[in-house]
């Protein structure tokens, strides 16, 4: 494969923008590339700008769950902009989609709009500090919750990605006022609860750790952290930005049967539009301004394009599209354990739903520590030969990969027959 226009546009591309990107990932660092530039997509594919073709398992981060470009949602987007494109004053479509959160995530009664999934972990959290009156969080390390200033401490994600360590920027005192434990282990927040439990306003967890590459829960730790947090009176906050109706029709909550207090969401539920959303018990979420004192805005908050993105991608989820995805689920992860076998390459994988990971190494992944003892040289070189075999993957060990609606057993064994012919050529 060719890959020069996207080389001579990454050269202006570093000129004008820091690390010639506008989100750090996308700079492919950790597979020490330049970055592929995106011209179009459909289905389950992604064209670049030099012409070549991919299998997509990136899907712009998670939202694109019915693939690019779907039909419907195209179609719906097309008609709402000649609507007009914001109004700073509601519409019916906001009821509409909020009615449907509300309908699918078991725990949320009430819900506001927000743009990103930065902005919805980080008003839940201020939502929970107003309402226990406390000040501390906890979250856990390798868990990425967006880029605010207290959350960003021990982060997964692009912080684990690049090495960074916690950003510089972030005030000690607000550093101060996050613990942060190991995903997966119980007796750690058990005695962080113990040491602090008085001033602690909450628990932050992804249900699903999906920012230190896909890490399922051990049995009974979401109960746990449920159990604790009503026994300290602490709020539990499911950040389902990643895992929201990627996971489950119901979230991870719903396939867990762990309701938290409040739950986080993004990715999915914009369809590929800047849509982010807070919600949780009615109780609580009325604290929120204007029927509280919890103050929380946005000038495109509920915008109608937004929504339009949002609703006609969730309305379009039917149980059938989880049962589609367990099905290629099951495929690729007993497919990768059968290639990486034949070459006697280590792996482990994990998944949840549609979300899947790959890690290069012997060990069953339950945590950050764990996931980066993975052969990152490995990954990099890998991750190579996949671009060139036509497999868009995300340029990271510590990254998941996800599918859509429209990815196809096809594409599946492609994807097999690519790691196959990528790891053929790596032993050379
Ligand atoms: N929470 C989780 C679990 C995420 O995966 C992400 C983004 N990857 C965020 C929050 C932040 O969302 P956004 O990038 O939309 O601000």
């Amino acid at each position: 494969m060719k890959f020069n226009k996207s080389h001579d546009a990454f050269k202006s591309a570093v000129e004008l923008m820091p690390g010639g990107v506008n989100s750090p990932v996308r700079a492919f660092k950790s597979v020490d590339m330049d970055p592929i530039f995106m011209d179009h997509g459909k289905g389950s594919k992604i064209y670049d700008i030099d012409g070549n073709e991919y299998i997509d398992y990136v899907l712009s981060w998670g939202p694109l769950i019915l693939g690019h470009a779907d039909d419907k949602v195209t179609d719906e987007l097309q008609k709402a902009i000649l609507k007009g494109s914001s109004f700073g004053a509601p519409t019916t479509l906001e009821n509409e989609m909020a009615k449907l959160v509300i309908e699918r995530v078991p725990s949320v009664e009430m819900v506001r709009m927000v743009s990103s999934g930065t902005e919805a972990t980080l008003a839940a959290l201020r939502l929970a500090r107003g309402y226990t009156g406390k000040n501390k969080i906890l979250k856990f390390i390798g868990c990425y919750h967006g880029h605010s200033d207290s959350l960003l401490i021990k982060a997964g994600s692009g912080v684990a990605t690049l090495g960074l360590p916690d950003s510089p920027g972030v005030p000690k005192g607000t550093a101060e006022n996050t613990i942060t434990v190991h995903y997966n282990d119980l007796d750690a927040v058990q005695v962080a609860f113990e040491k602090y439990g008085d001033d602690i306003a909450c628990i932050i967890v992804e249900p699903v750790a999906g920012n230190m590459g896909v890490v399922p829960p051990v049995e009974g730790f979401l109960q746990g952290l449920r159990d604790i947090t009503t026994q300290y009176g602490a709020l539990l906050i499911f950040d389902e930005v990643m895992t929201g109706f990627r996971v489950d029709y119901n979230c991870a909550q719903g396939y867990f049967d762990v309701t938290p207090d409040l739950t986080c969401l993004g990715k999915v539920i914009g369809g590929g539009l800047p849509v982010g959303a807070f919600g949780g018990k009615r109780e609580i979420m009325e604290h929120i301004a204007p029927a509280g004192s919890i103050y929380q805005a946005g000038t495109l908050s509920g915008n109608p394009l937004a929504m339009t993105g949002g609703y006609y991608t969730l309305s379009q989820l039917t149980k059938e599209s989880y049962a589609h995805f367990n099905q290629l689920g099951d495929q690729l992860e007993k497919g990768l354990y059968e290639v990486f076998n034949k070459h006697n390459v280590p792996i482990t994988v994990n998944r949840a739903g549609s979300m899947i990971g790959y890690f290069l190494n012997e060990e069953k992944v339950t945590n950050f520590e764990i996931a980066s003892k993975s052969d990152l040289k490995r990954f990099a070189a890998m991750y190579k030969e996949m671009a060139n075999n036509g497999v868009f993957l995300p340029p990271s060990q510590f990254e998941g990969m996800f599918m859509s609606t429209q990815h196809t057993s096809e594409d599946i064994n492609k994807t097999l027959n690519a790691f196959d012919m990528s790891l053929s050529k790596l032993k050379k």
